[in-house]
């Protein structure tokens, strides 16, 4: 209600970006600069409204090359592998995703394909683009189109769900065979950790801030 009343008494739209709301309490802020490594609370209930952390960027960056290592090991070796009645099998993410497809499992497939495939392999190489553009302070119209992009994919990324399924299974299948851990479990569990590290501390409206302090405001660092 207070955003809609500020918002019909400002004048266009861009001067909506100086203010902060609190998702706590829901009070308008005006933003107001803050010394790096410090951060603003908001002064109805005390919550962490925006931090300024200028090294955010290069951790963020280091964080997300490491997960897309760790990614494309998951993707590449056993998950599992599997001795049931001398039947020796073993799986690989790209080889479950096929395997539905090819039963004739068209929805669950692509449904699997995207959300534990497609969407954490973009939001990791959208990290990538969007923290190195940011490192050397280009692309103003790019990093707004991926931070964007990465607001409607980030939700969607599921490869933590899709670990823990794979825990369960194989306790589940303990009774049945031979269970052998690969190394792909461990490459992903380390991308699982990476990914919800990055999730739950790096907030978008961080990135934004620091994309509006870096190439808007020409500030150095
Ligand atoms: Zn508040």
């Amino acid at each position: 209600m207070l955003a809609i009343i500020i918002t019909m008494k400002l004048e266009n739209e861009d001067e909506l970006d100086n203010f902060i709301i609190c998702h706590k309490c829901y009070t308008l802020n005006e933003e107001f600069p803050i010394q790096d490594g410090s951060h603003a609370c908001c002064p109805e209930c005390g919550n962490i409204l925006y931090r300024y952390d200028s090294k955010l960027i290069t951790h963020a960056l280091a964080l997300s090359i490491t997960g897309l290592i760790f990614f494309i090991l998951a993707n590449l070796f056993p998950l599992v592998q599997m001795d049931i009645l001398g039947n020796e099998q073993f799986i690989t993410i790209p080889k479950t995703i096929f395997s539905l497809l090819d039963s004739g499992f068209y929805i669950v497939g692509l449904l699997c394909a995207f959300l534990v495939f497609i969407f954490p392999l973009m939001i990791f190489v959208i990290n990538i683009v969007l923290f190195t553009l940011l490192t050397i302070k280009r692309g103003e119209r790019l990093t707004k189109e991926l931070l964007i992009l990465l607001s409607y994919v980030t939700p969607w990324s599921m490869a933590d769900i899709f670990f823990i399924s794979i825990l369960v299974a194989i306790v589940k299948l303990v009774a049945f065979g031979e269970i052998h851990i690969g190394i792909a479990f461990w490459a992903l569990m380390a991308f699982v950790v990476i990914d919800v590290y990055i999730t739950k501390s790096i907030k978008l409206s961080e990135i934004w801030m620091l994309r509006k302090k870096i190439l808007l405001d020409g500030d150095k660092q």
